[in-house]
């Protein structure tokens, strides 16, 4: 069977799935289920409850989550630790700063409603899913308490809907939250829905699921994805080298595997990864698992995440760096999100 209308272009040609990490499924659901949301939990796990003192009143408002096979990335007892630093709440998130707002993207609003975003030419975004595996302090999402599975309950039925009556939209985008957080045969029936709409050449899948969840890229959704007649974009986020361990390396092979091209969008956070050793090791430890660099996003200005901003000036001061030390398919685009643009804006 064709499994590709199009021509299809791999990260890396060939990729498939390495027999050495072939293990026997992980049940995604369970480990998810499993995940640590208790600060002090999570710092007595890595030696480090001395800081338990320090930690804002119920979380400053949005619950801690991390799987725990995230925190086993982290080093024990060091308080700055860059994976640490992505999930613990901190007392300054209740720094009120002027431009910090609750809706800092602009049209939360209307993407909960919607379910679908269509603001760029050719490309639809569907709200796929409210839930994360992982809570990042510095995301939007933090004041937006989507419904769990917003894609559900006919909402797709609208989404398709939108994307069949124009032609124009060549790539359809799950994101969410995170798109991953349905379950396969969710995931299944949403691509049935694709089948009669021709002009939609191109997946693109945006989660962070197989960094901090990679049993989540299991057999059954591998198939799913190599079956898909589609072209195949999977778009990870990851932060910081030390994200990468052998079983995000073997869900990035899997997805090779199933077809799919691997990029990678990262968030500029102030005291994680705005250093230049750091976000060249990161691109370094992208490419080493088949993943290309895409974009390095300034910060969304939400309230609460103020402590996590780096400048314009230094943030381009440090892509002038990866420039002078990096190939060029290996340094990411320095972009910032502005609402009404016609695209992502360069910086
Ligand atoms: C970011 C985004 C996209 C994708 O933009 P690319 O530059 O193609 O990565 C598409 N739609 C919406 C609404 C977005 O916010
Ligand atoms: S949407 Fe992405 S950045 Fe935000 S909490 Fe979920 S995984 Fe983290």
């Amino acid at each position: 069977m064709a499994r590709t209308r199009l021509p299809m272009i791999t990260a890396s040609p060939g990729a498939r799935i390495t027999p050495a990490f072939a293990t026997p499924d992980a049940d995604w659901r369970s480990l998810w289920r499993e995940a640590v949301t208790d600060a002090s939990e999570l710092l007595a796990l890595l030696g480090l409850s001395a800081l338990a003192a320090q930690l804002p009143p119920a979380d400053a408002g949005f619950a801690l989550r991390v799987p725990r096979g995230f925190v086993a990335r982290m080093r024990h007892g060091d308080a700055r630790d860059p994976l640490l630093l992505q999930v613990l709440p901190q007392l300054a998130e209740l720094d009120v700063v002027p431009g910090f707002v609750a809706d800092a993207v602009g049209d939360l609003a209307a993407r909960e409603a919607q379910g679908v975003l269509h603001k760029y030419h050719g490309r639809a975004l569907l709200i796929a899913s409210g839930s994360c595996a992982i809570n990042c302090r510095y995301c939007f999402r933090r004041h937006f308490p989507y419904g769990e599975e917003m894609a559900a309950a006919g909402q797709w039925r609208k989404a398709l809907e939108h994307v069949r009556q124009d032609d124009s939209i060549g790539e359809l985008i799950l994101s969410g939250g995170d798109p991953l957080a349905l379950s396969t045969a969710k995931l299944d029936e949403l691509s049935r829905g694709l089948a009669d709409l021709p002009h939609v050449v191109r997946l693109r899948i945006h989660t962070r699921l197989p960094v901090v969840l990679p049993e989540r890229i299991d057999t059954a959704f591998t198939r799913w994805l190599a079956d898909l007649p589609l072209q195949k974009v999977v778009v990870l986020h990851a932060n910081h080298a030390r994200e990468f361990d052998v079983h995000v390396d073997a869900a990035c092979a899997r997805l090779r595997g199933a077809g799919a091209t691997l990029l990678n969008q990262s968030v500029l956070l102030q005291g994680i990864n705005d250093a230049a050793d750091t976000l060249v090791a990161l691109s370094e430890r992208l490419f080493a698992a088949g993943v290309l660099p895409y974009y390095l996003h300034q910060l969304d200005r939400v309230q609460g995440a103020a402590h996590f901003e780096v400048d314009d000036a230094r943030a381009q001061a440090l892509v002038d760096a990866l420039r002078s030390r990096l190939p060029g398919y290996l340094v990411p685009k320095l972009v910032r999100e502005v609402c009404g643009d016609p695209s992502k804006r360069p910086l």
